[in-house]
């Protein structure tokens, strides 16, 4: 632990942050997977601006009336402080070192960044086996890798358990009688992937990804070589593209009913789709929703059957079919409206809704790796793999949803993630 980091309590609260100067606090729990993944990131932070600010830690789960009186309701949260004014952001979750540098230099004269910044030693790290993504498929694939002694290390630009994490119930992954909750089920993932030894950067920006070397660098600060690279970086909701969507994203429009459904409660909402996900989502939704009314261009759901019956069987659940959305507008009190169109006679409605879900199919996260690097890729964009899961790059793989296939699961982004951790493995023997 470094030493410019102190342990704090509420006793000590006023004389060490309010008394004055230039303060960071991190509140923080055990048993928490983002409190770990913040721990090494502050650790060398305050290394770097111990001198100027004065890093404090305090334990959330002791000094919960504090922690309520500062508005903090989960951690790690990190406040930050000047001469005992409340300043910057309060950064939660999965916090990256880039977000706590721009709060530490906020707080900061020019002179004292730069200098700050001239003594910063860039990091080198190697391993044999780099995953890239830390969802089913690159969790399994470190599982694997970790058990045959592989040295593997792997780095995701959030914290890890990929769309599973967000995912309200998993009743197809095999091995549990009862539904899991997905959070649940990316969370015995991680432990049994820390068990068997996986090195993990977590919450970090992916500043270049280089194949051919098989090297990137995270956070514009460490170099990490491999001898092999997995790619499991998974999939995205895909937008569609419509006026108003980029900028109420967030704000009116969602892509995860597990994140959002809770603000619904009581009011109607717009469910865009018609597949498997859209429609179990919806169930979801309709736990809080007054009303839910489902628009779809085709004329029958493409959802598994069960889920269409739970879906009909649903009085809050509606259908709109045969029409698409052609745009999103924001009203005034902050409700939505969006217009669509029929499409077998081209008349177009606007239907006002308090927020609208989408679930319209999902496209590969390539982030950095397309465009600067030789991959080849499907027709719809998904890297082309061979049945030992290797891309046309020597030693670097693909694996779960970002590979190309036609049903992407977490039991065959698992499996894929076997399959290329020990192929990889045996190549490095
Ligand atoms: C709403 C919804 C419900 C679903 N329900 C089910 C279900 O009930 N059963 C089922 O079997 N499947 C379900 N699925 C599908 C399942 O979630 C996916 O098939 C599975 O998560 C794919 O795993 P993955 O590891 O390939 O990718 P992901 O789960 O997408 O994980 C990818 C990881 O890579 C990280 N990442 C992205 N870009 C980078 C980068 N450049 N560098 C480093 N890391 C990066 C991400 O942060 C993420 O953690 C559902 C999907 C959705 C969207």
């Amino acid at each position: 632990m470094s030493e410019k980091i102190k342990y704090i309590d509420t006793d000590q609260y006023d004389k060490e942050v309010l008394a004055g100067g230039k303060v960071v606090l991190d509140f923080y729990s055990t048993e928490c997977p983002p409190c770990e993944a913040l721990a090494a990131k502050y650790e060398q932070l305050s290394l770097m601006y111990g001198e100027d600010i004065k890093f404090l830690k305090i334990f959330r789960q002791e000094n919960r009336a504090l922690a309520e009186k500062l508005g903090v309701s989960g951690s790690p949260t990190v406040l930050f402080y000047n001469n005992g004014e409340r300043t910057g952001d309060v950064l939660t979750g999965g916090i990256k070192r880039s977000e706590l540098i721009k709060n530490l230099d906020a707080l900061l004269p020019e002179e004292r960044i730069t200098a700050i910044k001239a003594g910063i030693k860039p990091r080198e790290t190697t391993c044999d086996l780099l995953i890239l993504g830390g969802g089913p498929a690159g969790l399994t694939a470190g599982i694997y890798a970790a058990q045959a002694k592989i040295n593997v290390l792997l780095v995701d630009i959030a914290l890890t358990g990929g769309q599973v994490k967000t995912t309200h119930m998993v009743s197809n992954y095999p091995g549990f009688k009862e539904p899991q909750p997905g959070y649940m089920l990316m969370h015995y993932m991680q432990e049994q992937a820390v068990a068997a030894g996986v090195e993990f950067r977590q919450a970090v920006d992916v500043t270049s990804i280089n194949l051919q070397k098989k090297e990137i660098l995270i956070d514009n600060y460490e170099t990490i070589r491999a001898k092999k690279i997995i790619i499991a970086t998974g999939s995205s909701p895909k937008p569609l593209g419509l006026p108003g969507e980029k900028e109420y994203r967030g704000k009116g429009i969602s892509y995860c009913a597990t994140c959002d459904a809770k603000y619904y409660e009581g009011k109607e909402i717009i469910l865009i789709g018609g597949g498997n996900s859209a429609i179990e989502e919806a169930l979801f939704i309709a736990r809080f929703a007054s009303k839910i009314t489902i628009v779809h261009q085709f004329a029958v759901l493409q959802a598994n059957k069960v889920a269409q019956e739970k879906a009909f069987a649903n009085e809050k659940i509606n259908f709109l079919f045969e029409h698409e959305p052609r745009a999103f507008i924001k009203r005034d009190n902050g409700d939505m409206a969006v217009v669509v169109e029929n499409l077998k006679t081209g008349e177009r409605t606007t239907l006002e809704t308090r927020g609208v879900f989408v679930f319209a199919g999902m496209q590969p996260n390539l982030d950095g790796i397309k465009g600067n690097n030789d991959l080849a890729y499907d027709k719809w964009g998904y890297i082309q793999v061979d049945d030992l899961m290797h891309t046309n790059i020597p030693d670097v793989f693909a694996a779960g949803d970002v590979a190309s296939k036609p049903l992407r699961q977490i039991t065959i982004a698992t499996s894929e993630g076997t399959i290329a951790a020990v192929q990889a493995a045996r190549e490095l023997e």
